[in-house]
C-alpha cells in the first residue's frame, strides 16, 4: 500500500485506505492563470489517487475554486482588484480563469475531482461554520463585523509547520497589530465590506475569509474524518494551520489524517514570480511546440517533495522521453502478444508505493525499454499498464506507426542483443540488411530505433 510523507506527523506513513479514500486539495484562486509552478500540486494529487486506483481503493476528491475572500499582503481581495484592472465583472473574470484552469488539468491529465465547489456558491456553508465556532467559543464578533478566530482555544495550533504560538512574532506580515484582535495570531473568518461581491450575514454584509473556505468545504463535502489533505508548501502555514484549527475546533476531533505538501517549483533558479517576471503557462510551453504531457513527465522525474528547477532544456528533454516512449509502444504493439514483464512492472509500483518515488520508477522503466531480454510484447503490456499512473497518454502512436516489412522486427532483436553482447560486427551485418529491406536503423542511448 501507498506510503507517503506525512508533514504533521514529520514520517513517511502507510496511507490507512479500506475500500475508500476522501482527499481534498487547496483549490486554485481563479484571477490569473496558474502557472506551472501552481500545477504542480494537482499532479501530486492525481498521482495519489492514480496510485490507490491502482489497487482497487475508491477515491473521492474535493478541490475548491476561490472566487472571493482571497487577500493580498495589503489586504485587497485579489479577485476584486483583478477584475477591476481588467475592467471585467468579477463573475466574468473568475470564471474565465477557472475554465482556463480545467482546460490545463485536463491537458495534464489529472482526473476531475468529484467535488469542485466554488466559494461564491458555498457561502452559506461558511456561515454555518463560523456561526457555530462563535457559539463554541473559538471564535468573537467585533464592534465593526468582523470575526475572528480565536487562536488561544486551539492548544495544537502550530502541529503542521512547528510554528508554535508563543514563538510567532506580533505583526508576521503588518506593521500594527490590528487591534481589533484579542491575540495578534487572530485570524478573519468574516470580513465587513459593502460592494460587489459581498453577502448578508448573521455579523453584518461582507465575505468570508480565505482560509474558512477550506474548512467548511472539505467538512461538508468529505466529512468529518478524511486520510488526505493536499496542498503546495507555501501553504502549510498560516494557511493549513489555520484550516485544522478551524476543523477541528468545530468537530472536536482530528480532521484530517494525513498532511501532505508538495515541494516548490523554481524556473531556470528563480521562484515563479510575476514580480521577477519567470512565470511560465501550461500555454507557453505548447507555443513553444512541446506536448503539455511534456511537464507532467519533468514533474514526474522528480519526486513530489524535492524542489524542482525547472528549465526548458529539461521540458524538451521530457518531449523527447514522452515522444520516443510513444513511437516505442506503437512499435512493441506490432509484435506477437506477451504476458507483462511481472518482475519490471512490480518494481516500479513499489517505487510509487513508496513515498511516490517516480524518479525510481521511470529509472526503471528505461531499464525495460533497453532490455533485450525483453520480448517487444512483453514490454507493450508493461509500459501501459504502468501508464495508468503515469499518465503519459503512451498508447497514442498506436496504429500510426509503419509496418515492419516480414522478417524485419526479427533482425531487430537479433542486432539489440548483437549489441548487447558486444558483437559489433554482427550488429553491422543486421543493420546492412535490415537497410536492404528499406528499414534505416539508429543507435541512441536508450538502444536503437528504426524508421
Ligand atoms: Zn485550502
Amino acid at each position: 500500500m501507498l506510503r507517503i510523507y506525512d508533514t504533521r506527523a514529520r514520517q513517511v506513513e502507510e496511507i490507512a485506505a479500506g475500500r475508500a479514500l476522501r482527499m481534498y486539495t487547496c483549490g486554485p484562486t481563479v484571477y490569473r492563470h496558474a502557472h506551472v509552478g501552481n500545477l504542480r500540486t494537482y499532479v501530486l494529487s492525481d498521482l495519489i489517487r492514480r496510485v490507490l486506483e491502482r489497487r482497487r481503493v475508491r477515491v473521492l476528491a474535493c478541490q475548491n475554486i476561490t472566487d472571493v475572500g482571497h487577500l493580498t499582503d495589503s489586504g485587497a481581495d485579489k479577485v476584486l482588484e483583478q477584475a477591476q484592472a481588467e475592467q471585467r465583472s468579477v463573475r466574468e473574470l473568475a470564471r474565465f480563469y477557472e475554465d482556463a484552469f480545467k482546460d490545463d488539468t485536463a491537458a495534464l491529465n489529472i482526473r476531475p475531482p468529484e467535488h469542485m465547489p466554488r466559494a461564491t456558491e458555498t457561502i452559506d456553508v461558511m456561515i454555518e461554520l463560523i456561526a457555530k465556532l462563535i457559539e463554541q467559543g473559538h471564535a468573537y464578533v467585533v464592534p465593526d463585523g468582523s470575526v475572528f478566530f480565536d487562536v488561544q482555544t486551539f492548544p495544537t495550533y502550530g502541529d503542521i509547520s512547528g510554528n508554535r504560538l508563543d514563538a510567532l512574532k506580533p505583526a508576521h506580515r503588518i506593521d500594527t497589530v490590528d487591534p481589533r484582535k484579542r491575540f495578534h495570531a487572530d485570524w478573519a473568518l468574516w470580513k465587513p465590506f459593502a460592494g460587489e461581491l459581498t453577502w448578508d450575514s448573521p455579523w453584518g454584509r461582507g465575505f468570508p475569509g480565505w482560509h474558512v473556505e477550506c474548512s467548511a468545504m472539505s467538512l461538508r463535502f468529505l466529512g468529518s474524518r478524511f486520510e488526505v489533505h493536499v496542498g503546495g508548501i507555501d501553504l502549510r502555514f498560516p494557511h493549513h494551520e489555520d484550516e485544522r484549527a478551524q476543523s477541528d475546533s468545530a468537530v472536536g476531533h482530528e480532521v484530517v489524517r494525513h498532511w501532505v505538501h508538495g515541494e516548490h517549483l523554481l524556473f531556470d533558479g528563480r521562484k515563479m514570480a510575476k514580480s521577477t517576471g519567470n512565470v511560465v503557462l501550461l500555454s507557453d510551453v505548447v507555443a513553444d511546440g512541446l506536448d503539455p504531457l511534456a511537464v507532467r513527465m519533468a514533474f514526474l522525474e522528480h519526486r513530489y517533495r524535492q524542489q524542482l528547477n525547472l528549465t526548458w532544456d529539461t521540458l524538451r528533454a521530457a518531449d523527447r522521453t514522452v515522444r520516443r516512449w510513444r513511437a516505442r509502444v506503437a512499435e512493441w504493439s506490432e509484435s506477437p502478444s506477451a504476458p507483462m514483464a511481472s518482475e519490471y512492472a512490480q518494481r516500479v509500483e513499489s517505487a510509487f508505493d513508496d513515498d511516490l518515488d517516480t524518479p525510481s520508477a521511470l529509472r526503471i522503466l528505461r531499464e525495460l525499454e533497453r532490455d533485450p531480454s525483453v520480448a517487444p510484447g512483453a514490454k507493450f503490456e508493461t509500459f501501459l499498464h504502468i501508464d495508468q499512473v503515469l499518465g503519459l497518454d503512451l498508447s497514442t502512436e498506436i496504429g500510426k506507426a509503419r509496418v515492419l516489412p516480414p522478417g524485419a522486427g526479427e533482425l531487430l532483436e537479433a542486432r539489440a542483443r548483437a549489441r548487447t553482447a558486444g558483437d559489433w560486427g554482427e550488429s553491422d551485418r543486421l543493420r546492412d540488411l535490415l537497410a536492404e529491406m528499406g528499414v534505416r536503423v539508429a543507435d541512441t542511448p536508450e538502444g536503437q530505433t528504426w524508421s
